[in-house]
């Protein structure tokens, strides 16, 4: 069923599991990312990047989500990923996204608070969640995210900027990257621990690829209701491929396609059960 993102969190800070957040980019992402959900009975959140707006048929994308969210076993929900403009998060809201991230994190806090502020009493007004960020996460390898400066979430700004914007949920940048770590990650659960103690609403954990898995429990632990998963799953998909046309002759793309999706589930189903703490 389809269902809004806050409610979604909500119930994995009380349950203390975390939900994950694909990015899909085609029919098969999606596919993907539902079918493993109703394999292991959890819910999940497919996000669309901002960036992907220029390529993507935005609204007939999202009808396609929402009838495919509909008929899940599982509760699913629609989720617009760094927006950092408000006409695509007009444009989401409009054509029944759930939820809606608004970026402002490249801003100066006070014009972060401002404009993630204005956000969130028109998404509100149409009963959709909204997430934001401060901090600021930095790009590791094979992201496709825009470049960030690795700043940290300080806790007590987090505390203003949850108490004047009235988002749903918020990202707190603890270390990780979006995109494969290069080196050692640094991930600073006892910072986490700090926003959690200022701030009650469900925290996100954006960069889960390449995160390590005791890291991911400790942070699910310490408030992280919502991890974002990108990178992993891209690789999986274009690793499976690249090793297929060195082997096969030409293929049907229906084939191809299936074999695409095929090739993401396990990666997803590795995320969704590390989330649920099975
Ligand atoms: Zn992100």
């Amino acid at each position: 069923m389809l269902v809004n993102t806050k409610d979604m969190l909500i119930n994995a800070q009380k349950g203390k599991y975390g939900v994950a957040a694909f990015n899909v980019y085609s029919l098969e992402t999606v596919q993907a990312a539902i079918r493993v959900a109703e394999q292991e009975d959890t819910p999940v959140i497919i996000a669309l990047g901002e960036r992907y707006f220029p390529t993507v048929d935005v609204e007939g994308f999202a009808a396609m989500v929402r009838a495919m969210a509909e008929k899940a076993s599982v509760p699913v929900s629609l989720h617009l990923d760094h927006a950092y403009e408000k006409e695509s998060i007009i444009r989401a809201i409009r054509c029944g996204f759930s939820s809606v991230m608004f970026d402002g994190s490249t801003h100066p806090l006070e014009e972060n608070i401002r404009l993630t502020k204005e956000i969130t009493e028109i998404a509100h007004m149409a009963g959709v969640s909204v997430e934001a960020e401060i901090g600021s996460l930095a790009k590791g390898a094979f992201s496709d995210e825009e470049e960030g400066t690795g700043t940290l979430t300080d806790p007590e700004s987090a505390k203003a900027f949850v108490e004047q914007t009235g988002v749903d949920f918020l990202a707190a940048a603890i270390g990780t990257v979006h995109g494969m770590y290069q080196g050692e990650p640094k991930i600073d659960i006892e910072l986490l621990g700090r926003i959690q103690q200022v701030v009650d609403i469900p925290l996100v954990l954006h960069g889960g690829s390449g995160t390590p898995e005791e890291k991911v429990r400790e942070a699910i632990q310490s408030g992280i209701t919502k991890i974002n998963v990108n990178t992993e799953v891209s690789m999986a998909a274009v690793s499976h491929l690249q090793t297929y046309f060195e082997n096969k002759d030409m293929m049907h793309l229906s084939t191809v396609m299936e074999d695409m999706q095929r090739a993401m589930e396990p990666v997803m189903a590795k995320f969704v059960r590390l989330f649920a703490g099975k």
